[in-house]
């Protein structure tokens, strides 16, 4: 078993990392930041989406354990104090896993180039100069003409996240497929969208194609993609988006009710029955 431990550098996430490497190395567990079985993250969510980057090119080799040092986390099961039921856990490893899907993009341009990127959470497309135009096609159809602010496009387990706060719904981490946001759509008698939400399932495909070449922002979690190197270069055409063969693996060492999770972070306090 080899473990890398990938923290953020708050004081309580430092004073965490330090007390799980003296109990890994009392355990006799392996350090490993380049090669893991297992990634343990300590801080948040956030912590946990740059973990999943950073180690994007094994990610059909390893797992992932996220302890959360801040707030409640969606990525992240553990708490501070738990150490040593994880360590043990680490020791006991019988390569238990869940796995949940990500979103796959390909980001077409004007000289031909296409990039490709990988969301844990989602990937915003917005115009940051004028309202954003695009055509969307799904499974190769054009659905509709989209004018707004942008669009959010999230995996199930980021529909917690950007996706919850510009009105998707929150999908069941289980289910493989990936989800259309509307940000402030432009809805009148003139111009029109469907105005909700979409979910799509295993596999479906969705395309933008924009009609301005410049202005555009987008993100992939936590990062703003490069899309425009210089004005007069390459410009974005169209991106693609489709769920990803890959898939995020974690090491399940116990079970964990998403569904209360939810409402604790969303909606708080007791819940009586009625
Ligand atoms: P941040 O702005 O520092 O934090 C965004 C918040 O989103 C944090 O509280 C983070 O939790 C939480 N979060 C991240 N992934 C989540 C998930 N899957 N479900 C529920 N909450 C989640 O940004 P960051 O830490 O770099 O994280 C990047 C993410 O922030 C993006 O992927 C996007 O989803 C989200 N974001 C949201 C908005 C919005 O809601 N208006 C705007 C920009 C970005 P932790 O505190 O545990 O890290």
């Amino acid at each position: 078993m080899r473990v890398a431990i990938y923290n953020n550098q708050t004081p309580e996430s430092q004073r965490v990392t330090k007390l799980l490497k003296a109990e890994m190395t009392k355990a006799g567990l392996v350090f490993d930041q380049q090669a893991p079985n297992v990634v343990v993250t300590i801080g948040g969510d956030g912590t946990l989406l740059s973990a999943f980057h950073h180690y994007e090119a094994l990610l059909d080799r390893i797992r992932f354990v996220g302890i959360h040092t801040g707030h409640l986390g969606f990525y992240t099961d553990w708490r501070n104090y738990e150490i040593d039921d994880l360590v043990d856990s680490l020791v006991n490893d019988s390569g238990q896993s869940v796995s949940y899907p990500l979103l796959d993009m390909h980001a077409i341009y004007s000289d031909g180039s296409i990039d490709h990127y990988t969301a844990l959470n989602e990937s915003t497309l917005r115009n940051i100069t004028k309202t954003m135009v695009c055509n969307v096609y799904i499974n190769n159809e054009l659905f509709e003409t989209f004018r707004g602010d942008g669009l959010c496009i999230s995996t199930p387990t980021g529909s917690t996240a950007y996706n919850k706060s510009v009105g998707g719904a929150i999908m069941d981490p289980h289910s493989i497929g990936f989800q259309l946001a509307e940000m402030a759509s432009l809805n009148n008698r003139v111009f029109r969208t469907l105005g909700s939400p979409i979910v799509f399932g295993a596999n479906a495909k969705l395309l933008l194609r924009l009609k301005d070449e410049n202005g555009h922002l987008m993100t992939c979690d936590r990062e703003q993609v490069k899309i425009q190197h210089r004005p007069g270069e390459r410009h974005l055409v169209e991106i693609s988006y489709q769920v990803a063969k890959k898939q995020i693996n974690f090491a399940q060492y116990r079970h964990n009710n998403f569904w209360h999770r939810v409402r604790d972070a969303f909606i708080g306090g007791a819940q009586n029955e009625i």
